[in-house]
């Protein structure tokens, strides 16, 4: 990278270099446009690298520009969010929904609330997303969007009249049949409320245009718990085809919002044990393992507005490593579950150093590819969150599904469904894998299967 964090012309070469000749100029072309989207470019060229055992095979993707379409969202919209502070100030926020791709299904995908929050971000992610919609094998086009703003620290009062006013400016674009919004980090179901009351008051219809929405609204049961779960599910398969199970195995998991309390609880019940958590504030390290109603207290910090992790060590008695991340601690399997980029290089080679076996991804894109290729490199089996983390838009479509038939269903089915729909991700990985010649690796063949569904459909459907 240059000073200025774009790609520089030996970072390109590199970028390139294990890449079919069509994708390298696409790839290429694309970072000469838009240089500064550094996180997307980063999705993209993970994807870029591992089809090339697909574009060997055919010229119909470069003939019919697949490439060149994929990496095109299809519509962004960019608007700014005004709204009254409790101190009746007026204050104006920048919001986005990116229409990624709608080749398979309308466009889904979760809105992010975080201070963080940028186009470039956003992009890497509805890209993202429109591979893991099409790995759940269930008819979900890829989409994102959000905005800087945080919840962290506003009051309910004020989320309530942020969301009136993001719904305000998106509710024209999106809908049950063209693009169906859920959360992400700083939306849970307070603010899929408020957003879907206004969106309700707006239209004067009563659809499910969002996921993720309350039990007693249109929401499925399971949906909280669904991504977590769902990564656990998919895990405890990678482990099985290696004649192992998740009983007994050490876990580390970074973060503590919904996806790692979901996670926390599966590996738990399934008789693993959940040694680390994390915030920005740094990890904790609990040697018991988090279980029975530390799972309640993980629910009550999210809900009390301040992003740190200390008061847990504090309350129960167990080390508090402020600043670090949880990756120093030995473990069997390592589920990073917090934000994008929380696990580099320097904590790959630790984990690999103290023998962890298995690296499966809770969070949206957490492993740098300096990352990934340590911990492939040193033996680790690894997969990629657009196949581990799909439980919870899985979920979301099961979600859709009930809210079509106008039913409801039990927690025994969501739940049956749900691990049907992991089990199916990690044996469509399996098998792409195994027909590119290198059996096991969850990234290429997440990446080719997703691909193929995606790309064939855009085929079919013509140059538009
Ligand atoms: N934000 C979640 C994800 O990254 C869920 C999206 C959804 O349910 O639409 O997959």
């Amino acid at each position: 990278m240059q000073p200025n964090g774009n790609p520089g012309s030996s970072d390109l070469h590199a970028a390139t270099a294990a890449m079919h000749p069509y994708a390298s100029r696409v790839f290429r072309d694309l970072a000469a446009r838009v240089p500064w989207e550094v996180e997307f470019l980063q999705a993209v060229q993970e994807v870029f690298e591992t089809i090339t055992p697909v574009l060997e095979q055919t010229t119909i993707y470069e003939e019919e520009a697949i490439l060149e379409r994929l990496v095109e969202p299809q519509r962004v919209h960019a608007f700014r969010v005004v709204w009254h502070d409790d101190r009746g100030h007026i204050r104006t926020n920048r919001g986005w929904r990116v229409q990624f791709n709608n080749a398979i299904g309308p466009f889904k995908g979760g809105l992010r609330f975080h201070s963080s929050v940028n186009l470039s971000g956003l992009k890497f992610l509805g890209f993202e997303q429109t591979f893991k919609n099409a790995l759940t094998g269930l008819p979900m086009g890829g989409g994102k969007g959000g905005s800087d703003f945080s919840p962290r620290g506003a009051s309910d009062r004020e989320v309530e009249r942020f969301c009136q006013s993001f719904m305000t400016s998106l509710y024209k674009y999106i809908g049950a049949d063209v693009d169906v919004p859920a959360g992400d980090i700083g939306v849970g179901a307070r603010e899929i409320g408020y957003l879907f009351g206004q969106y309700k008051h707006l239209t004067e219809t009563f659809t499910g245009v969002l996921t993720g929405k309350g039990l007693n609204w249109g929401g499925s049961i399971l949906r909280p718990e669904a991504t977590g779960f769902g990564l656990v599910y998919f895990t405890q398969k990678m482990l099985e085809r290696r004649g192992e199970s998740i009983e007994g195995k050490r876990v580390a998991i970074s973060g503590f919002g919904n996806v790692a309390w979901g996670a926390a609880r599966k590996a738990n019940e399934l008789g693993g044990k959940v040694v680390t958590l994390s915030g920005p504030d740094g990890c904790i390290y609990d040697p018991e393992g988090v279980s029975g109603e530390k799972f309640d207290y993980m629910l009550e910090l999210r809900a009390s507005g301040n992003d740190v992790i200390k008061p847990y060590a504090d309350r129960y008695g167990v080390e508090f490593r402020p600043g670090a991340r949880p990756w120093a601690v030995p473990v069997d399997v390592a589920l990073p579950c917090a934000i994008q980029n929380e696990l580099e290089i320097n904590d790959a080679r630790q984990l690999v150093a103290n023998g962890c076996k298995y690296v499966a991804e809770g969070a949206n894109m957490p492993t740098t590819p300096d990352a990934v290729r340590v911990l492939r490199e040193g033996g680790i089996v690894y997969a990629p969150g657009k196949a581990s983390n799909a439980g919870g838009v899985g979920t979301s479509g099961l979600e859709m599904a009930q809210n079509r038939t106008n039913t409801h269903w039990t927690a025994e089915h969501v739940d049956t469904e749900l691990h049907r729909i992991m089990t199916g991700i990690h044996d469509m990985a399996w098998d792409a894998a195994e027909r590119c010649g290198n059996p096991g690796d969850y990234l290429q063949g997440a990446n080719v299967a997703g691909f193929l569904k995606v790309a064939d459909s855009m085929v079919d459907q013509g140059s538009v």
